[in-house]
This record gives C-alpha cells, sequence and structure tokens, in this order.
C-alpha cells in the first residue's frame, strides 16, 4: 500500500485548493511527530482511559446468538464511551494535536446530525479551546438538541444555508473558514476521508478500537475472530476496528453501507453499490454522482451513513477484495434496532444497527463456534425520537 503521498492504491490525495496546501503540509508534519512522541501519546491515552471511559468493553451477546442460532456474536462496546460513540477518539486527539503541538487557539468542525459537532465541542471544552461548527440549517432544524448541547458545551454552531443545507455544506464552509483563518485554526475533520493526512490522521486516533478488540478477544476466546463487521459512514468506526486485523489474512471483514429505501430507488447511500470512482472534497474515492458529475442526494433512515462519498481507504480495500462491502436498508437497520434493544437491553445507534443488521443475516449461517465482532460504533437515544416518529401510532414500522 503506498501511503507515503496520501494514497491508497489509486485513492486519496489531495485535491483542494493551492491555499489549503500549506495547512496540510503542516498538519502532516504535527502528525508524524506526534505519533512519535511519547509525552503526547501518553496524555492522549490517559485521557482515553479516565475521561472517554476506555477500553471499551467487548461483550458477548449471548441472548442475540442463541436467538439467531449460529455464531457467538461479540459486541465493541463504543455506544459505551463518553458522548456516546466512537467520535470523540478522533475529536480528542485532533483537539490535543491543535492545542499542544500546534499550539492554536481555535478549532472548527462539520457536522450533519452533530455527533462529531458535539463530540469535538466536548475536545475543544477539555484542552480549553474555541470552537465553531459549521451545520447546514436543514440540520439544524433536525437536530435541535445536539445544537443546544454544543452551546452548552461552549460552542457557536455557525448555520450553512447553501445547497442542499446539510453535511457537505457544512464541509465546503468549513473548509473555506480554515483557509482563512489557517494561521490560528485547525480543522479538526470528522472521519477517514477528505485530503491528506486526514485518513491517516483519523484512522491513528479510531485504532485504538481494533487494538482492544484483539487483545480483548484473545483474553476471552484465546483466538482470533472469523468475522468482523462495521457500518460504513465515512468509514472511521470501521477501519479503527478493521487496522488491527489487516495482517490477519483468515479474518474476515464486511462494511455495512446504508442501503436506504433501495439501492433501484436511488434512495440511499450505498457508494460502493451504486457509485463510481470520482473526486469529491479533498480525495479521490468512491462517489454517488449522476453523468454530468453533480452530486447526488443520498437517504439514509442515519444520518451518520448518509453521505455521497467514502474514504479513500475503503476504496482501496475494496478494489483489492481485503474487505467486503454489502448494504443494510431502512427497515432492516429498524428491525436489527428493535431486535438489539429486546434481546440484550441495549439500544443501538441506527448506524450500528446496519451492523448489527449484516450479523442477522449471516450469523445463523455460521458454525456455533465461530465468532463475529459486530462494532457497535454508538449508542441509540439520540434516535429514539426518530423511531416513534417512523413507527407512528399503530407501533408497527413505517418509513
Ligand atoms: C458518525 C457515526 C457513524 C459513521 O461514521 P464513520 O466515520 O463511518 O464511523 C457511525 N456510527 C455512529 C454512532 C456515528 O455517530
Amino acid at each position: 500500500m503506498s501511503i507515503k503521498k496520501g494514497y491508497f492504491g489509486l485513492y486519496g490525495g489531495r485535491f483542494v485548493p493551492e491555499t489549503l496546501m500549506p495547512a496540510l503540509e503542516e498538519l502532516d508534519k504535527v502528525f508524524n511527530i506526534a505519533r512519535k512522541d511519547k509525552n503526547f501519546i501518553n496524555e492522549f491515552e490517559s485521557l482515553l482511559k479516565d475521561y472517554v471511559g476506555r477500553p471499551t468493553p467487548l461483550y458477548f451477546a449471548k441472548r442475540l446468538s442463541e436467538h439467531l442460532g449460529g455464531a457467538k456474536i461479540y459486541l465493541k462496546r463504543e455506544d459505551l464511551a463518553h458522548t456516546g460513540a466512537h467520535k470523540i477518539n478522533n475529536a480528542l486527539g485532533q483537539a490535543l494535536l491543535a492545542s499542544k503541538l500546534m499550539k492554536k487557539d481555535r478549532i472548527i468542525a462539520e457536522t450533519g446530525a452533530g455527533q462529531h459537532g458535539v463530540a469535538t465541542a466536548t475536545g475543544a471544552a477539555l484542552v480549553g479551546l474555541s470552537c465553531d461548527i459549521y451545520m447546514g440549517t436543514e440540520d439544524i432544524r433536525r437536530q435541535s438538541l445536539n445544537v443546544f448541547r454544543m452551546n452548552l458545551l461552549g460552542a457557536r454552531v455557525i448555520p450553512v444555508d447553501t445547497g442542499s443545507r446539510t453535511l457537505k455544506d457544512a464541509i465546503n464552509e468549513a473548509l473555506r473558514d480554515w483557509t482563512t483563518n489557517v494561521r490560528t485554526t485547525h480543522y479538526v475533520l470528522g472521519t477517514v476521508f477528505g485530503p491528506h493526512p486526514y485518513p491517516l490522521l483519523v484512522r491513528f486516533f479510531q485504532s485504538v478500537i481494533g487494538k482492544e478488540a484483539k487483545k480483548q478477544l484473545l483474553n476471552k476466546e484465546g483466538r482470533l475472530p472469523d468475522v468482523l463487521i462495521a457500518c460504513v459512514g465515512g468509514g472511521s468506526n470501521s477501519i479503527g476496528l478493521f487496522s488491527a486485523f489487516l495482517h490477519d489474512k483468515d479474518v474476515k471483514m464486511i462494511g455495512v453501507e446504508a442501503g436506504g429505501k433501495g439501492i433501484e430507488t436511488g434512495l440511499h447511500a450505498a457508494r460502493f453499490a451504486g457509485g463510481a470512482k470520482g473526486i469529491f472534497q479533498g480525495c479521490l474515492s468512491y462517489v454517488l454522482e449522476n453523468e454530468d458529475g453533480n452530486i447526488l442526494q443520498t437517504h439514509s433512515v442515519s444520518a451518520g451513513l448518509d453521505y455521497a462519498s467514502v474514504g479513500p481507504e475503503h476504496a482501496y480495500l475494496k478494489d483489492t477484495g481485503r474487505v467486503k462491502y454489502t448494504y443494510a436498508n431502512d427497515e432492516e437497520a429498524l428491525e436489527a434496532f428493535e431486535l438489539l434493544s429486546r434481546l440484550e437491553g441495549i439500544i443501538p445507534a441506527l448506524e450500528s444497527a446496519h451492523a448489527v443488521a449484516e450479523a442477522i443475516k449471516i450469523a445463523p449461517k455460521m458454525s456455533k463456534d465461530s465468532i463475529i465482532i459486530v462494532n457497535l460504533s454508538g449508542r441509540g437515544d439520540k434516535d429514539v425520537q426518530e423511531v416513534a416518529r417512523i413507527k407512528g401510532g399503530d407501533g408497527k414500522t413505517k418509513i
């Protein structure tokens, strides 16, 4: 894998205006210092432990496994991390990088549903940086509680009223801000996406998920898993889990995208099922676009998976066949959401429910001594109201 120049095979790179190049160069330099800096790593790891609550447990889902009648299913409990999802690992790492090694006094971020915004605002509060979060006005309307949360944490939410008024427009504005204020400001990108070095930087901070899971399973079972399953939005929780196992060739890996209302309807975010190679927001990857190269509208019941492109390393892992990519549609995710809640007392994030849905499909076909690890990327508290709305008064799931 040629990652030196920021490429994963064909994919990745740095497709940004010249004005951003110095900032990306600086970030790359600092990142390479940070990863070898004992003081920095010690401080990061100590915060992961005492502030985030790591290591997150690897939990054997006994009732779910018995119900499905096949493989043993373990859940990596990122839902138990502070702020309720894996995003804090990266947000905290980058906040620390910005304040300790880059000496910036402000961080900015984009957010869709608000999860990454909340994680970044949390990191900013912890290390004492000022924080502005770009968010589309459509998302602000849908996620008012997260806007309030960010305000409580001392961040300012800047409304973006252009384009579709959602995540991709918020990213455009954040990049614009960064270009203007790069001397004082670090841009905390939320997933393994965008121009080099972000895909490597975010993977670095999320790789703790896979390192822990590997050690925990070896302790409990004395062997490696047969299959890893994770949902893929931008791709950070999945890369976080997968990265520790990429060289273990007997470990299969499955990334689950959002099938929305079905690939044939066009209302989905399954980049690998319906997309093609293209450049979008700073890197070359798979993109959902029309013949003229315009980005298509996407749909998913889970906001965190609802994005038109995907991290470039995933594009590479798909082409090489190392990871298999599939999708779960809205209905399957909602069924998994309810089943896990009922059988295990764990309400998963709707994003994570896509990964659970894949486990529901494959576990029954596997032998009872085989092992699956599902990355439970986040908790479902944020989604309960939306699920109640979808299910409606008669209690039957409607989409
Ligand atoms: C944001 C989010 C995702 C999707 O992002 P990735 O970068 O693909 O991990 C998945 N699960 C949860 C709970 C999220 O908040």
